[in-house]
């Protein structure tokens, strides 16, 4: 399984073809962007995990501001390379909140163990696009765990939420009890598969009939 997708923001190429290189040996997917305002179009269309972002961009959109731009939208978190250490303080600046940062030259191995612990630290999951359900009617985001039908927002518990992705993720295909549980509780769960009926309804009436949910007797559930 992919650890998930690193988006490196690095005009340099050299620096950013090496941090790519060891990013993937690592198992993560890596995006690239040489300047801030492609980043940002990438970062909104894809969704990653974590960004690496050199603070020197050439373009209007410096690493500071493009930080400052992913942090109004979202909380994906950003480890700042520098080339000058007097830029340490405005990194760590409260104001941008730079979850880590590395002083140029440094190791690419140390930049992956740095992600590694930004993450673990972070605790994020892997983020994956917005999902579209009923033509648009439904949609699931799961960066930001949110639910709209309609336009307007949904209030649902971490379990219902979970159970609505792992249904959203694997549209037309029929789903076990026991799949299920394994999805939406993780692999820990324990208890009555019949919770999930419980959860399922929950999400029927708070989603209403736009949520295209067949149940299969004896069999499980589908979401077309
Ligand atoms: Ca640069």
């Amino acid at each position: 399984m992919s650890a998930g997708t690193v988006l490196v923001v690095e005009d340099d190429e050299a620096i950013a073809g090496l941090v790519a290189l060891y990013l993937q040996r690592a198992g993560f997917g890596v995006l690239h962007a040489d300047d801030g305002e492609t980043a940002l179009a990438l970062w909104r269309r894809d969704h990653p995990r974590l960004v690496v972002v050199d603070i020197g961009l050439p373009g209007a959109t410096d690493g500071l501001d493009l930080c400052r731009r992913l942090r109004a939208e979202g909380g994906t978190p950003v480890i700042f390379l520098t080339a000058r250490s007097d830029e340490v303080d405005r990194v760590l600046g409260l104001e941008l909140g730079a979850d880590d940062y590395l002083t140029k030259p440094f190791s690419p191995r140390e930049l992956v163990a740095r992600v590694k612990a930004v993450l673990r630290r972070t605790g994020l999951p892997a983020a994956s696009p917005v999902t579209e359900l009923a033509g648009g009617a439904i949609q699931i985001d799961p960066a930001r765990r949110e639910v709209r039908v309609g336009g307007e927002p949904v209030e649902l518990t971490t379990r219902e939420f979970n159970l609505l992705v792992a249904l959203g993720d694997h549209r037309g295909i029929v789903l076990s009890r026991t799949q299920l549980l394994e999805l939406a509780w993780g692999a820990d769960w324990y208890g009555d598969e019949r919770t999930v009926d419980v959860h399922v309804a929950q999400l029927r009436k708070k989603l209403g009939t736009a949520l295209d949910l067949a149940t299969l007797r004896g069999v499980g559930y589908r979401l077309d």
